[in-house]
């Protein structure tokens, strides 16, 4: 993991770019790859956890930060080599993917998605789909900036909960 190799590495700047909770990446770390691949053309997927609040509300806090470590292994398990998973914030999650394709991409977000529905997280069970679920939106930099890339995908993760959740939406036409 990330984590893993910033402790194995011991420097300070690393592990400031180290999620705590989950070992991924931090939002730190992303608006610094962000600006380090300016020009490049990037994919990015965005991920929001379904109904969050009512999985801290039922299951209580504790078991929702368990909740966002397996996530966050789902997320490193399922994402190729070379593909960057970041914790974005809260129960918000983020890839980038260089080189690559948005259907390409939509694809690794598809099985990021039906990997977390098939695993059991406990207290999964009481959500309102009976497991935990993620929304996802995916979006490529090849109308914009990368700012922008954050955005669209952004709008597309939207796109996803109002059509109801659980489900991966593309921004390309
Ligand atoms: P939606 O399906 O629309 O995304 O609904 P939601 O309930 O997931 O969305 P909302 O933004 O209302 O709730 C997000 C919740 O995530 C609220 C907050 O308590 C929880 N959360 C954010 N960060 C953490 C964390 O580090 N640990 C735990 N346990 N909960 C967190
Ligand atoms: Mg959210
Ligand atoms: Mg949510």
């Amino acid at each position: 993991s990330a984590l893993l190799a910033a402790e194995t590495h011991g420097s300070a700047t690393q592990l400031a770019d180290i999620d705590p909770l989950t070992g991924l990446h931090n939002r730190r770390r992303l608006t610094a790859d962000l600006e380090a691949s300016a020009g490049r053309p990037l994919v990015a997927i965005m991920i929001d956890i379904d109904h969050f609040k009512t999985f801290n509300d039922t299951n209580g806090h504790a078991a929702g930060d368990e909740a966002l470590r397996r996530v966050s292994a789902i997320l490193a398990d399922n994402v190729r080599p070379g593909d960057v998973a970041y914790r974005y914030g809260g129960e918000e999650f983020c890839v980038l993917l260089a080189d690559t394709l948005i259907d390409e991409a939509a694809t690794v977000a598809e099985r990021v998605r039906a990997a977390v529905e098939a695993v059991d997280i406990p207290g999964g069970e009481n959500q309102p789909a009976g497991r935990v679920t993620i929304s996802v939106g995916v979006a490529d930099s090849l109308a914009g900036t990368h700012d922008g890339v954050i955005e669209v995908a952004d709008a597309a993760l939207y796109q996803a909960k109002h059509g109801g959740r659980n489900r991966v939406i593309s921004s390309s036409p």
